[in-house]
């Protein structure tokens, strides 16, 4: 029994989203067990300075931010837990979570567990993430590099989001893609290529980022087909080739989208089909991926929740 914790409500991730969900349960008196995951702190702590969560007019260091939400949660009662869920499954109106560590059980459940985005796996990226030059989004690192010569590598829809939002205030952009053309919709595909400002490099490959080991400089592209190897001058590399949702555990009991995000119930961005799970952040959003965002949807998740249990 000692492997089994029973508990009102419970959220699973820790990232903005999930810490969001614990403060607003934690002062309604919920008491709410945080399930942590793999990367507690969630996606923010991989990035030095967030300069778009409001309330910090000069800045706050990624990992600060979700660590003062954390204190905040605990501040009103929320617990945390260091243990990563492998499945999900439903006794009755029980939702049943295995974790590598113990068993939990809960009437409410929360699940905030966020994505990831795709790394390209070369040379250098890892080096140069978190401020030197290699990033994962351009709506949040894009302004740093206002200016400045930059690169974003993709071919869909996002890339070309991507690609379009930058040249509003970058002096140039190239747009890598290993094809001959964008896979994106017609109409991204042509907002693209009328723009002055991108430069699409058709059939290139990324095979390494290069720089001073302190920020990038160059990338190293190689044409598919010829094999020719380039060095591409820029300030900074966007990698655009995709989000990978934490969701697999759930897929049992919750419906998910062809790109493996959690579908909400009738549209309404709380809840999912299921009576008392709740969805919030990055996990159950293929669009924004945003902190701000993330926070929002963990608030109203926990007032959903928080309602759902009482009017029980
Ligand atoms: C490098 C980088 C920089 C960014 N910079 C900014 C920025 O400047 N501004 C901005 O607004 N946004 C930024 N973002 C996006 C932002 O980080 C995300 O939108 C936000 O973190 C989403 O919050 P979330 O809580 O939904 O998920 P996440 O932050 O992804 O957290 C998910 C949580 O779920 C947990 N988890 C996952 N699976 C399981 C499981 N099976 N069991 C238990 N726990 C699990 C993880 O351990 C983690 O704690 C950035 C993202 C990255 C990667």
């Amino acid at each position: 029994m000692d492997n089994i914790v029973v508990r009102r409500v419970i959220v699973v991730g820790s990232g903005c989203a999930g810490l969001t969900a614990a403060i607003y349960l934690a002062r309604a008196g919920l008491e709410p067990l945080v399930i942590e995951g793999n990367l507690p702190g969630g996606q923010l702590t991989q990035t030095s300075t967030v300069e778009n969560y409001p309330g910090f007019p000069d800045g706050i260091g990624g990992y600060e931010l979700v660590e003062s939400m954390r204190r905040q949660g605990e501040r009103f009662g929320a617990e945390f837990v260091g243990d990563q869920i492998e499945a999900l499954s439903l006794q009755g109106e029980q939702k049943v979570l295995q974790g590598k560590e113990k068993t939990y059980h809960c009437q409410a459940l929360l699940i905030a567990t966020g994505s990831a985005p795709v790394p390209l796996n070369v040379p250098g990226e890892k080096e140069y993430a978190a401020g030197g030059g290699v990033s994962f989004c351009a709506t949040c690192d894009g302004p740093f590099y206002r200016n400045k010569i930059v690169a974003v590598t993709g071919g869909g829809d996002s890339a070309a989001e991507e690609a379009l939002f930058l040249a509003q205030f970058c002096e140039k952009v190239f747009l890598v893609h290993r094809r001959d053309r964008l896979r994106a919709s017609k109409i991204m595909a042509e907002r693209v290529l009328a723009c002055e400002k991108i430069e699409p490099l058709w059939n290139r490959t990324v095979l390494s980022v290069e720089g001073d080991s302190q920020r990038m400089d160059a990338l190293i592209l190689e044409t598919v087909g010829t094999g020719e190897i380039f060095r591409l001058p820029c300030a900074a590399l966007f990698v655009s080739i995709g989000h990978r949702p934490n969701s697999a555990f759930a897929g049992e009991v919750l419906e998910l989208d062809k790109g493996g995000y959690f579908c909400h119930k009738d549209n309404n961005l709380t809840n999912s089909a299921v009576p008392g799970i709740f969805l919030a952040g990055d996990c159950a959003d293929p669009l924004y991926r945003q902190a701000i965002i993330a926070a929002g949807t963990g608030a109203r998740a926990a007032i959903a929740a928080e309602r759902w249990l009482l009017a029980r």
